[in-house]
């Protein structure tokens, strides 16, 4: 059988998921590339203990070059150009051809669409942003923390709900809690809404238990670093002392240049294959769109990027091995969120539900922090 080229653009998530199950399924049938423009792969949920120094940031990345030895290529470039017609990936170095091609390049960050959140808080999204608020942090004395949510879709719905309740307990260990207001600010009405209405109020009830305000459907349109202030639509303000911030979110700009996305630069895609509408070109994770049957789109979650990348992965192998592709991704999914002090909650279920998601909440408690810190241990394991 003639050699198949399987080119996947982008070593996150998906990548990661996706090169090693072709490598599985295929073996010498296919030739499995992946291309990063990065050169370490890099586990974004232990953002959330790096910022209270409970990790490390050589601890919670890998490098991609390791694949190499696994029989997958590694290329560390830049895609700049992508043609489905001629079944070809620019580089910036060199161009590709390929057979199959799996889009797996995750969201772009923007913060700079706000004017001022920069210069005036922390990313929390960015390593280097983490790095710099777990610094800052040991230094802060009490005052306004405020979390806020720059724009709709961000990835991870959970990330920013998880940071408030670590802080909560991070200053009531330090002894400042008391002196210090925790606030969050987003345009959502609920919390984590793509779980549904009834995890959303269980969620505000939490944070409200906990003394962490929450502030809903504010729109954020500039910060003013020197008065430590943000403006919201409709003139409404508020005042901060520490400022952290999830930028907001847009499809990577080789897809919005590309034309293969929609006005934001994601990608839409079959919900169940991860197809888009070209020839063997799929898409998954953070840069495709798949909208439920309630309107909303799916979230943006490594989860979903995994269990995509698993599908996809199968059906291109079932194909390359002149088998039937049948494979179909069901949208169960889970999540994991902290809340401090040992314990986290799991939420799980059905996204693809008709006509809403079902989506159960756990009782929080030790086991799903457990299996939190268990997991990012054979993440970084398992692929590595
Ligand atoms: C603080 C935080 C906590 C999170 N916690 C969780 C969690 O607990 N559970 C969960 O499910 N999800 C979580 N997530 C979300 C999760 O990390 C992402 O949803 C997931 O990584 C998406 O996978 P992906 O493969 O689509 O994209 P990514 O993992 O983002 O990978 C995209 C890759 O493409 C590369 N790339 C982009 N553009 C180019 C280009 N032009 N050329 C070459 N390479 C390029 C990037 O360098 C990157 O390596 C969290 C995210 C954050 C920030």
């Amino acid at each position: 059988m003639e050699q198949k080229t399987i080119i996947i653009l982008g070593g996150g998530t998906g990548g990661l998921v996706a090169s090693h199950e072709l490598k599985k399924k295929t073996k010498e049938l296919a030739r499995i590339m992946v291309i990063d423009k990065n050169d370490m792969h890099i586990y974004a949920p232990s953002f959330l203990w790096l910022m209270l120094g409970q990790r490390q940031a050589h601890k919670i990345q890998k490098p991609l070059s390791s694949l190499n030895r696994k029989g997958i290529e590694f290329i560390n470039d830049e895609v700049v150009k992508i043609e489905p017609e001629r079944k070809l990936v620019r580089t910036k170095n060199a161009n590709f051809h390929y057979d199959y091609l799996i889009i797996a390049l995750g969201a772009e960050l923007a913060p700079e669409k706000v004017p001022g959140l920069t210069e005036a808080g922390y990313d929390l999204y960015e390593l280097e942003g983490v790095e710099r608020l777990r610094e800052d942090l040991k230094n802060f004395a009490g005052g306004k923390v405020a979390i806020i949510i720059a724009s709709l879709p961000f990835k991870c719905p959970a990330a920013p709900y998880e940071a408030a309740f670590l802080l909560d307990e991070y200053f009531q260990k330090k002894d400042i809690r008391a002196k210090t207001e925790i606030s969050i600010f987003t345009p959502e009405a609920l919390p984590m809404p793509a779980a549904g209405p009834e995890n959303g109020r269980i969620l505000r009830a939490l944070l409200e238990s906990r003394n962490i305000k929450f502030n809903p459907e504010v729109r954020l349109l500039t910060v003013d670093p020197n008065k430590k202030e943000l403006l919201f639509e409709g003139n409404k303000t508020a005042q901060f002392d520490f400022l952290i911030f999830v930028p907001s979110h847009q499809g990577p700009k080789v897809i919005r240049e590309s034309g293969l996305g929609n006005e934001s630069g994601w990608i839409p895609v079959d919900a169940k294959t991860l197809k888009t509408k070209y020839d063997n070109v799929f898409a998954l994770g953070d840069v495709a769109v798949i909208i439920l049957s309630s309107g909303k789109p799916l979230s943006k979650a490594g989860v979903f990027a995994h269990y995509e990348a698993e599908v996809v992965s199968e059906n291109i192998a079932a194909e390359v091995r002149n088998a039937v592709a049948d494979k179909k991704y069901n949208g169960r999914a889970y999540c994991f969120l902290e809340l401090g002090y040992g314990r986290a909650g799991f939420a799980g279920g059905n996204f693809y539900a008709e006509p809403v998601p079902v989506v159960r909440m756990k009782r929080p408690g030790r086991v799903w922090h457990l299996g939190k810190v268990l997991f990012e241990k054979y993440w970084l394991w398992k692929w590595f």
